[in-house]
């Protein structure tokens, strides 16, 4: 490890801003006796593990009373970390946090880096890799759905199925591996064929349903493009009003794009470029239209083409819809309210189409409706099942599937034991990624980077 695990880290743990109240959160062997230096009790008395003490911080140089705060001290090991942990509870302002935060590294706490306090919780066996992932996308979650997703790798479902299946592909690289080293002895026979074809239908199982955990984990980046004055912005504004929770923009990953992210019956539907969108009202030239079409295209999974119903068919819609190509795509004939110019456009032909009026509002709720079945296919998410929603989950799992297939290819042509047995070790250490049993310092620092300081 780059950082060492047993000294004492400490954190602004809540979100920088004012607040009712902030959390200061330490961490290791020394965090109760820094608590007690700092600490001043109301009532006096020793402080009892798991209990909220109130009192003062008090800086034990000059003794001036830093907060009014309630304490606590959770003994090792039944605590996040599975070491000692502190958690002082002051007013939620910048200054009181930050002195407070001064005083805990100044009595000897080190400021904690990006996730450290999970990575204990990891490193100390409390949880795995793939819960330790779960507890930043909680903190992300879009959507309720999504935090059911991440609720539920973090209770350990998707990394007991994928233990399962490790176990049962360790268990026949053990087999394998006797009967590589001992051919002589009389080994009971395996029937190996089975085996391998149980553990592929267990991969492919969990990979059938990762595109719709990836969609609730990341959203679907979609792009609304047309030309100028069919309605995009004024679908984007009705699209906002009715999604249930606007969620806070992400930044964008141009710098000139703004993304805003909506709820959508569950899925979160990133917009992409919905600066391109408001700007270009004011954008008389159609060439620039198309350009600006062509960006957010490039960044969408899922596009809707809004066409004006009230006019023709134009030469720059005909342009823009070559653009979106084979993209997932729905066709919006807008301004259903006005007297209708087009019939049945012969463009994105095997896209669904829906009439709507931005204005009025007809027809949104059947373009909600259409865009959950061409996201998820008309699938919907059964709460209980194990979902990869993790792309580095789903690289892992789909090297495991490839090496089981060539074990499989490898046993059908009867190849000896050695084959198998490198593909299954491959297999075995690919699945081990995702729990964290075969995992790089880089890939554990690369993930916990990810996280803020304080979780
Ligand atoms: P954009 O350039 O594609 O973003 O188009 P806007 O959303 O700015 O709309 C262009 C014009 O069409 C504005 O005057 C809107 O009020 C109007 N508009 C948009 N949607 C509708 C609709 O459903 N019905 C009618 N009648 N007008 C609409």
């Amino acid at each position: 490890m780059r950082y060492s695990l047993d000294d004492t880290i400490a954190a602004i743990s809540t979100p920088i801003g004012e607040g009712g109240i902030g959390i200061v959160r330490m961490s290791g062997p020394e965090a109760l006796a820094i608590l007690r230096r700092i600490f001043k009790r109301a009532r006096g008395g020793s402080l009892a593990s798991y209990r909220l003490h109130y009192g003062h911080i008090v800086d034990p140089r000059s003794g001036e009373v830093v907060d009014e705060v309630l304490a606590s001290y959770m003994k090792a090991p039944h605590t996040y970390t599975r070491q000692d942990v502190v958690e002082i509870n002051c007013h939620g302002g910048i200054i009181p946090l930050r002195r407070i935060l001064e005083l805990c590294l100044r009595e000897g706490a080190r400021l904690a880096s990006p996730g450290e306090f999970t990575l204990r919780a990891f490193v100390n066996g409390r949880i795995d890799l793939a819960q330790a992932e779960a507890v930043l996308d909680i903190v992300r979650a879009k959507t309720e759905a999504g935090l059911r997703v991440a609720l539920n790798q973090l209770e350990g479902r998707l990394s007991e199925e994928v233990r399962r299946l490790r176990a049962r592909l360790v268990d026949v690289l053990a087999y394998l591996e006797a009967s590589i080293d001992f051919p002589e002895d009389e080994i009971p026979a395996r029937d190996l064929a089975s085996d391998l074809e149980e553990a592929r239908r267990g991969l492919e199982e969990l990979l059938a349903h990762a595109d719709r955990g990836l969609i609730y984990r990341q959203g679907i980046r979609t792009a609304i493009v047309g030309r100028p004055n069919v309605g995009k912005s004024s679908l984007l504004n009705a699209l906002l009003r009715t999604s249930r929770a606007i969620v806070a923009p992400i930044p964008g990953t141009t710098r000139d794009t703004l993304e805003e992210t909506l709820n959508l019956q569950g899925i979160p539907l990133v917009l992409v470029d919905t600066a391109g969108i408001v700007a270009e009202t004011e954008d008389i030239l159609t060439r620039l239209g198309i350009e600006r079409s062509r960006k957010a295209l490039a960044q969408a999974d899922l596009a809707l083409l809004v066409l004006d119903g009230s006019e023709p068919l134009s030469e720059a819609d005909r342009q823009i819809a070559a653009l979106v190509g084979e993209k997932a795509a729905i066709l919006v004939i807008n301004k259903l309210d006005l007297p209708q110019a087009i019939d049945e456009p012969d463009i994105l032909t095997q896209a669904p189409r829906v009439r709507i009026s931005a204005l009025t509002g007809e027809g949104l709720e059947e373009l909600e409706r259409t865009i959950v079945e061409v996201v998820f296919s008309g699938q919907v998410l059964a709460s209980e099942e194990p979902l990869v929603s993790n792309p580095r989950h789903k690289d892992a799992l789909q090297r495991a599937l490839e090496h089981v297939i060539s074990a499989q290819e490898a046993h059908a042509q009867g190849l000896p034991a050695d084959f198998l047995a490198i593909d299954l070790t491959s297999a075995v250490s690919a699945l081990g990624e995702i729990t964290g049993e075969t995992v790089s310092e880089d890939l554990l620092e690369a993930i916990f980077s990810n996280f803020c300081v304080g979780k």
